[in-house]
């Protein structure tokens, strides 16, 4: 029979010395919550045939408890993945100007909804609508809370009760429960696959249309690619093809990259303008993915398609808050002058750093943290390769340096296990038994977290 009496009450925890120092730093509600946390699972281990630790350990185990009540869940990380995009962490990092003018919006008032210049009600997609139309040349735009979102609004607006046609290579899933046919069919939307897997040709779209067809869609394979035996339709074709037969071409181009990465990069993914350009109706793309900026939906077209949506009942449902509008209106700006945008655009810095570059910063990097190391850790810059991410150029593969850590005492898994629990937590990956961190991916002020990190690997 365990002892559950035994257990010391809250009181006497009240009446202990560090009762008293903890007050000084945290609330007296925080302080029962760690202090009752603590014999709760107490009670449940004494149950479970274990003995009651000394006082002195309890006493610690809630000075623990309440480090963690207190600490935010959802914190910041050192991104050591080298993927520039990564979901799990986040995706894109926001530039600290234009993170200014979120804090700025999300703190005070604004003319969210209020239009300055008539002392009237304003419109909220006003702020974003004429920088997306500016920089993408589309006639009318509006945005929602992020691409999947984007996509039913535009399928439900344009597609109800229709066929859209969409090529069997192009029914793809894009993480988590995100599938096109799934979204098709939330949207009210019906799907008429044309084509095989690898091959889908402009005949196969023109013999689907039919009285019941209501648009042609076109998505962009951004997170696999097919390669061999294929065949696509480009969007300038299946747009001339949906001008003949009097129907909308909707394009999800999922990246939303905004300029011309071909001659940096030397690879292949779309830019928004150009689908414009080529005659699709109406484009949707994400907002933190290669434009960078904050999660969120475009939605960008002609204003004949636009225009409904904006009246259309799923859009209360999916609109967006004012930071996120302040933020993506805070990058769309940036885009005004490309050189402007690749170098204060984290995303678009990180992808574009030349390998000089990243061996320099490298150097740098190792030089720095050598002098924080504690013994018995080694540190060297190592030739690897960093990933675009976010579904995006999944066969690009980026030269890169990585810092490669090894320890005397510890393998890499225990390193891995170590700096991911640290007070900032650091991720990186392992491979060939050394753990890594991509130099790409580490921000400059990672640094001193990064040290503090290692330093605590003793
Ligand atoms: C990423 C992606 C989506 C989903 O975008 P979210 O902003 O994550 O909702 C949809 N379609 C394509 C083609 C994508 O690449």
């Amino acid at each position: 029979m365990p002892h559950l009496s035994r257990i010391p009450k809250v009181d006497r925890i009240l009446a202990h010395p560090a009762a008293a120092a903890w007050l000084q730093t945290y609330r007296r509600p925080l302080l029962l919550r760690a202090i009752r946390q603590v014999l709760d699972d107490l009670r449940d281990e004494l149950r479970g045939g274990a003995s009651l630790p000394a006082l002195e350990t309890i006493i610690a185990r809630i000075g623990a408890e309440l480090l963690r009540l207190d600490t935010p869940h959802l914190c910041r990380v050192v991104n050591g993945t080298g993927t520039v995009i990564n979901t799990n962490l986040g995706r894109s990092p926001l530039p600290p100007t234009v993170a200014r003018q979120m804090l700025e919006t999300a703190t005070h008032y604004s003319n969210l909804e209020f239009d300055l210049a008539a002392g009237e009600r304003g419109e909220r997609y006003s702020h974003v609508e004429p920088l997306v139309c500016e920089l993408t040349g589309a006639e009318a735009a509006i945005v929602v809370n992020n691409n999947a979102a984007a996509l039913l609004l535009a399928l439900a607006s344009m597609g109800r009760g229709r066929e859209v046609i969409v090529s069997r290579g192009e029914l793809v899933e894009i993480g988590g429960s995100f599938r096109i046919p799934e979204v098709m069919t939330q949207s009210g939307a019906l799907l008429r696959e044309v084509g095989t897997t690898n091959r889908t040709h402009l005949k196969d779209y023109r013999g689907a249309i039919t009285e019941q067809t209501g648009l042609l869609l076109k998505v962009s394979c951004s997170n696999f690619a097919v390669v061999g035996f294929t065949a696509e339709v480009g969007a300038g074709e299946l747009a001339a093809l949906a001008r003949e037969a009097a129907l909308p071409l909707l394009v999800d181009c999922g990246s939303g990259l905004m300029i011309d990465l071909e001659p940096l990069l030397g690879c292949g993914e779309k830019t928004v303008q150009h689908y414009l350009q080529s005659g699709a109706d109406v484009v949707v793309c994400s907002g933190d993915k290669l434009l960078g900026g904050p999660q969120i939906g475009i939605i960008a077209g002609k204003r004949e398609f636009i225009a409904p949506m904006k009246k259309h009942p799923l859009l209360r449902a999916l609109r967006v808050d004012k930071m996120t509008l302040a933020a993506l209106e805070g990058v769309l700006r940036l885009y005004r002058d490309e050189r402007q945008a690749r170098e204060e655009i984290p995303t678009l810095r990180m992808l574009t750093m030349t390998e000089e570059e990243l061996a320099r910063r490298g150097g740098r990097m190792v030089r720095r943290l050598r002098s924080h190391l504690p013994a018995g850790l080694r540190l060297s810059l190592v030739s690897g390769f960093s990933m675009v991410g976010g579904g995006a150029l999944p066969l690009l593969q980026l030269p890169t340096r990585l810092i490669s850590l090894q320890s005397d005492t510890l393998s890499a898994g225990e390193i891995e296990v170590l700096l991911r629990r640290a007070d900032t937590p650091v991720i990186g990956r392992i491979a060939r038994g050394a753990f890594l961190l991509d130099v790409r991916t580490v921000m400059d002020d990672d640094l001193p977290l990064l040290a503090a990190a290692l330093e605590g690997l003793e």
